[in-house]
């Protein structure tokens, strides 16, 4: 399997029930399963994350994560389609420009694994992502405002990329004097960690830029030998790695599953940064926590781990002017 390239494991993800099911040696009467939740956003999973599900557990916090099932259908007060604010956002087609200093960019629509809780999967992708042309415009856009500082790549995974285009992108980048990170949000190291190609380092490497990776990894058991590897290359690039998690009912919302998640990651190089509160995104009301249990948790983290392992609790709320840390918006 990892002779195979990363876009070759990217085009065989599981995206059929019935093969994903006899993989896991499950029973679709076990599960759920919803095809209309699929019609709303396709099943997608690469073999190299579906081998970190326990077969046979129709509970695994993996599992859970990734398959479309019947709650999805179900409405719950309070969600919509854009539940942070996103379009209101975009100035220029693929840039959200919501915080002083950094603008984001959706560079792709595209991920390699379909996330049932995502914030984004009822946004019209298609129509914002950046096109090679509009890229090089919104370059321009960066250059001319110097209070941007830092650029960050986003979508989608902006690793869904290929490296040639990255390589571009990157030095298009390295040509604006006023910009000092660049950061990128992906799941592709953790999701299919062959994605950290060498190519892919030298692009990191030879930045003038500072990169910062943030990662998202929702679980321990999301981070085998080949993620670690992968995180360790990355860290080896010069990259700063940080993590963001969502907290997520029957993934992660527990003292003990959220403690040796952070301490795996510094196992692996990587800091935790934010552990979001849950965006209202229709389709993801089961995933819910309420703040009341988020803010228990927390604190239980807090008294249990060193301070920098434990993550900033945090809310996304239409027009202000950063992210909310929970305990300040009760
Ligand atoms: C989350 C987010 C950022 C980054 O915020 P930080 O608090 O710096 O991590 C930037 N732009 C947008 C639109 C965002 O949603
Ligand atoms: S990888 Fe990120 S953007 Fe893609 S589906 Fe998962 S949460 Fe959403």
């Amino acid at each position: 399997m990892h002779s195979e390239n990363w876009q070759t494991q990217l085009a065989s993800a599981f995206t059929d029930f019935q093969t994903l099911c006899d993989y896991l040696q499950l029973s679709p009467n076990d599960l759920t399963l919803s095809l209309d939740a699929v019609k709303q956003f396709p099943l997608r999973v690469p073999l190299a994350f579906a081998s970190r599900i326990e077969k046979s557990n129709p509970l695994d916090p993996l599992l859970r994560q990734i398959l479309p099932i019947n709650d999805e259908l179900k409405s719950y007060a309070g969600f919509s389609d854009d539940p942070v604010g996103d379009l209101n956002a975009v100035k220029q087609t693929g840039v959200l420009h919501k915080y002083h200093g950094r603008v984001l960019l959706i560079n792709t629509g595209a991920c390699a694994i379909h996330c049932r809780y995502c914030f984004r999967r009822n946004f019209p992708y298609a129509d914002l992502q950046l096109s090679k042309q509009q890229e090089s415009e919104v370059i321009q856009t960066i250059q001319n405002d110097t209070s941007i500082q830092e650029v960050i790549l986003s979508g989608g995974d902006p690793l869904i990329l290929n490296d040639a285009r990255l390589a571009r992108l990157f030095e298009a980048l390295a040509q604006i004097l006023t910009l000092k990170r660049i950061r990128i949000h992906t799941r592709l190291p953790i999701v299919l960690p062959v994605r950290v190609t060498d190519e892919l380092l030298e692009i990191l490497k030879n930045s003038p830029k500072k990169i910062i990776v943030v990662l998202h990894c929702n679980h321990t058991n999301e981070i085998d030998e080949d993620v670690a590897k992968a995180c360790q290359r990355l860290t080896s690039a010069g990259v700063t790695l940080l993590n963001q998690s969502v907290l997520l009912q029957g993934v992660n919302d527990d003292v003990e599953t959220l403690c040796s998640l952070s301490e795996r990651l510094f196992e692996v190089g990587v800091l935790p940064y934010y552990l979001h509160f849950l965006d209202k995104a229709n389709g993801t009301g089961h995933f819910q926590v309420s703040k009341t249990k988020a803010l228990a948790l927390l604190t239980a983290v807090q008294n249990q781990l060193s301070g920098y392992l434990v993550p900033k609790l945090v809310t996304e709320q239409a027009g202000e002017l950063s992210k909310q840390y929970l305990h300040s918006v009760l």
